[in-house]
């Protein structure tokens, strides 16, 4: 005789939901698999579909396996905060960036201005020139 379960038939939570296997990431219950219904973990036990698919995890298990998930957990809220800290040098790298090329402008402006105060000054020395040899005439 056949079975007509197979292990990957689709099973559903009374509720209407898809129960899913997952793996367990508690400190009580590290790396044990479960199958449960995707409301489960928002609600009350008991109301969703739930099950355990293997033993508890052994002493050693138990022992070993918390440390290790704290130093993991540890390391990702560093790396989140090395990003974040990342994220904060590079957006004033380009608003220095900015800030650099608004200064760089200001630089050719006043470039340009220092050439017309020249030009104005040599305009003027020319005309008092010219205003003195009139007087002379
Ligand atoms: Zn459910």
């Amino acid at each position: 005789m056949e079975s007509n379960q197979s292990p990957k038939s689709v099973k559903y939570c009374h509720c209407g939901s898809l129960i899913k296997s997952r793996t367990s990431w508690t400190y009580m219950n590290p790396g044990r698999r479960f199958e449960a219904c995707d409301n489960n973990h928002k609600n009350r036990v008991g109301e969703h579909y739930f099950r355990w698919l293997n033993k508890e995890t052994c002493t050693r298990g138990k022992n070993v396996v918390p440390g290790l998930l704290r130093r993991t957990r540890m390391m990702e809220t560093e790396m989140r905060e090395t990003e974040e800290r990342k994220n904060v040098v590079v957006n004033t790298l380009q608003s220095l960036e900015a800030r650099n090329l608004e200064m760089e402008g200001i630089i050719e402006e006043n470039k340009e201005l220092d050439y017309a105060v020249k030009d104005n000054r040599r305009l003027r020395l020319l005309l008092e020139d010219n205003m003195m040899r009139h007087r002379r005439r």
